[in-house]
């Protein structure tokens, strides 16, 4: 059914846990539907559940939001609501939708509580989801189900299918999870006159291993992965396409785009799977778009302290850039020791400088010594105004194809770095400089 009216969505996350995959996915489908039609994108926080409802929960939801730049246009605690959750209630016991029951706690204190049930009319509910097509649920099952703990506490459907109906919401964008829940809403809604909104139930989030990601299981939070230098832009567009795509070949969106193509129809029925590689490749195709100024930005926060003043840092610029999947990953290989060398000359071990190839011949040493002078002598033959890559490779290469690429290039690497895995010695040797390549590869000799 075509809907005329302005298009209304909401995310209405509890605040009782930092915002993590499952949710964040419906908070992104919600707000790119609600943008894409020029509508309202409402956040409302079910804080409603006071022992399980924390501010610090309701902050993080807030800063997620913001980083990911999902921007809301009406801000709203469904606990502010509780008069108008109980009004609803009186009326709707008023009118015979529901009542009150005299029921025996469960827990076997004997106490007599008068919760309030709703009375339900049990018959077929038929609501159009955007996802799922037309889905028809038979009530009878549900009884006469409970709607609120007593006359003052509304109940979590009751609730929000009033808040629901106050915010105009025409479009319910939320996790495959509520299916279930939605009959007793809609019929909710019947009783007390207001509209159906369109559906829209999001497939499951799996992880890898198939199964529902949680927080429990190993999905992490959006500030975690902000923590750990994932770019907001990244994150958006990889978790946009988790479930969804727009049927092309495009795999890179701004959110404008993603605003553009966006269109809950097109969302998958099946259980969707978050890959965390492909979040890596998506924050390396960002991460190459950045302004070498951007760049530090993020960056510099995972370098150590007594580096990030350093004259070097800024030219491993692309060498960072080409190797790291998010920004922390910088702070791990400082850490495992595969940036020090930039910065101080290496420890070199004799053995290591040797290739592979010449270990098992007793001159090896001998001969890799000769291999390094030749190479101390040709790079000296190049100016300093001239080093760069491409000519030291022009005066390295016609010597290094004689006597061996390995038995030649490998030595040179580990002079400059005392490392066997590092870029190679034209890199090396112009990222730091001819005297101090020359400088580490003489004290070698
Ligand atoms: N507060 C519910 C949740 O966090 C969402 C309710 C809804 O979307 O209808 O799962």
């Amino acid at each position: 059914m075509e809907n005329t009216k302005k298009v209304v969505t909401r995310f209405a996350p509890s605040p009782t846990g930092n915002l993590h995959s499952g949710a964040y996915r419906t908070a992104i489908f919600s707000y790119l539907y609600a943008r894409k039609h020029q509508g309202t994108f409402v956040l409302r926080i079910e804080d409603t559940d006071k022992e399980r409802s924390k501010k610090e929960y309701e902050d993080n939801i807030l800063e997620s939001l913001k980083w990911l730049g999902l921007e809301y246009d009406v801000f709203v605690r469904q606990s502010e609501n509780v008069g108008r959750h109980q009004a609803i209630l009186e009326k709707m016991i008023e009118d015979g939708h529901a009542y009150i029951s005299k029921e025996e706690a469960k827990d076997g204190s004997g106490v007599i509580k008068e919760i309030v049930r709703f009375k339900n009319p049990n018959i077929d509910v038929t609501f159009e989801d955007e996802i799922k097509g037309k889905v028809t649920m038979n009530t009878t099952d549900l009884g006469d189900f409970v709607i609120a703990k007593n006359i003052r506490e509304p109940l979590f459907h009751l609730a929000v299918v009033v808040d629901d109906f106050d915010a105009g919401i025409t479009h319910v964008v939320r996790g495959e999870d509520h299916v279930s829940n939605t009959p007793r809403q809609i019929l909710i809604q019947r009783a007390i006159g207001a509209p159906t909104p369109v559906y829209a139930h999001l497939p499951l989030v799996l992880g890898l291993d198939k199964q529902k990601l949680s927080k429990r299981k190993g999905a992490l939070a959006v500030t975690d992965y902000r923590d750990l230098g994932v770019l907001p832009e990244a994150l958006l567009n990889m978790v946009a396409m988790v479930g969804w795509n727009p049927g092309t070949e495009q795999e890179l969106f701004t959110k404008e785009e993603l605003v553009q193509a966006f269109d809950l129809t097109k969302v998958q029925k099946s259980p969707a799977v978050f890959n965390p590689e492909k979040l890596n490749w998506f924050n390396r195709e960002y991460i190459k778009k950045l302004s070498s100024e951007d760049f530090w930005q993020h960056a510099l926060a995972f370098v150590p302290e007594q580096y990030q003043q350093s004259g070097m840092l800024m030219k491993l610029e692309t060498l960072m850039r080409d190797r790291i999947e998010k920004f922390s990953d910088i702070q791990t290989m400082f850490a495992d020791g595969e940036f020090e060398y930039f910065f101080a000359d290496p420890i070199v071990v004799h053995n290591q400088l040797v290739w592979k190839a010449l270990k098992e011949d007793e001159n090896g040493l001998e001969k890799t010594k000769n291999y390094l002078k030749e190479v101390v002598s040709l790079l000296e033959g190049v100016a300093d105004d001239q080093w760069s890559i491409e000519n030291l490779k022009t005066a390295l290469m016609p010597y290094a194809d004689q006597e061996g690429k390995g038995n030649v290039l490998w030595p040179a690497r580990v002079a400059l770095s005392g490392k066997d895995k590092s870029p190679d010695p034209f890199e090396l040797a112009t990222l730091l400089g001819k005297e101090t390549a020359l400088r580490r590869l003489k004290a070698v000799v």
